[in-house]
């Protein structure tokens, strides 16, 4: 039996747009509706056919659903939630797939006083936006982290739990603080620090930017990549997960300090010794079927 009957998605970019696809395949029988603030990406979604009906106000795509995913930058979840309250069915579930946890939870509370609420945070995305960059499969063998808040009840969680594996992901259960945490390290930093490296490579003055771009395959490029994350969406995230973020940019300062230092008084054993642990680390991840094993990330080179 499907978990859900009638879902609704509100912003249909990359990932609104990668649920709709895959509900249309793995759940043919749901009815979606959904709802973008942007017009143009409204027609768009409409030409595309990945929605049943694509309505011009948000409240008007929820007034049946059974279960409603917010799909927007986390900064705009609260003002969202805000816009659906009055024509939210009593005994519909609230979603939502933003990448921080406490902050959204604390907006959606806020806005929506004794709806369920179960936040979602599928570890799976692109460099790209909108609702073209969607694609089906997005969410195959990718965890998706639920994040209920003290009191959810179990049956709704349950509930988000078989649509999430329906579409392919691996579902785990952590609590909204942990979430922020662990999410930190292994997404939020990582971006931090390809906009600082691209920033400054974009700032010399002594080696050219043409340079940069042509020798870029030496490693510049895989940041690059990360890099061209959307702008509102990553603004939005280090606001939302700023403890978070700054904690663990405080631990990392410490261990690039260590580095410098390790540098400066040629302390090669140093190096070598954290160089051995790291490639450890990228074989676990490969092992464990989250990323590709191809030599340079599966490049083609023919
Ligand atoms: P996206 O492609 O930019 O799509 C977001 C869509 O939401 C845009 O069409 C945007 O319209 C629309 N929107 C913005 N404010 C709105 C509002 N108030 N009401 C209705 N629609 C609104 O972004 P995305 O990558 O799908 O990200 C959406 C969410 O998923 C974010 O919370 C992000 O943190 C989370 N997430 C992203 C990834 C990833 O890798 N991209 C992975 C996991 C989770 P405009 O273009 O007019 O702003």
């Amino acid at each position: 039996m499907l978990p859900f009957a009638r879902v609704s998605i509100i912003g249909l970019g990359l990932i609104g747009s990668s649920i709709a696809r895959a509900v249309q395949i793995h759940m043919p029988t749901v009815r979606l509706t959904g709802h973008d603030a942007d017009p143009s990406v409204r027609e768009r979604a409409n030409a595309l056919g990945f929605l049943d009906d694509v309505t011009d106000t948000a409240g008007a795509a929820v007034t049946d659903a059974d279960l409603v995913i917010l799909c927007v930058p986390v900064g705009a979840m609260g003002s969202v939630a805000e816009s659906i309250a009055d024509d939210l069915p009593a005994d519909a579930i609230v979603s939502d797939v933003g990448s921080s946890k406490a902050s959204v939870i604390a907006a959606l509370e806020a806005a929506l006083p004794g709806a369920t609420i179960i936040p979602a945070h599928p570890v799976a995305g692109t460099e790209n936006s909108g609702p073209e960059a969607g694609f089906a499969s997005l969410f195959h063998g990718r965890w998706c982290i639920l994040t209920p808040p003290a009191g959810a009840p179990e049956a709704a969680t349950e509930r988000v739990r078989a649509f999430w594996e329906a579409l392919g992901a691996n579902v785990e259960l952590m609590e909204a603080r942990h979430h922020d945490l662990v999410l930190a390290i292994t997404s939020h930093l990582p971006h931090l620090i390809a906009y600082t490296i691209v920033g400054t490579a974009s700032d010399l003055e002594e080696v050219t930017r043409s340079e940069v771009i042509k020798y870029s395959a030496g490693g510049f490029r895989d940041f690059t990549r990360i890099a061209a994350s959307d702008p509102t969406m990553w603004r939005d995230v280090f606001i939302a997960n700023k403890d978070a973020v700054l904690e663990m940019l405080q631990r990392f300062s410490e261990d690039l300090t260590a580095l410098q230092r390790a540098i400066r008084w040629d302390d090669g054993d140093r190096l070598f010794d954290l160089f051995t642990r790291t490639r450890a680390v990228r074989r676990s991840i490969i092992e464990e079927g989250q990323d590709d094993e191809r030599p340079d990330f599966g490049r083609s080179h023919e």
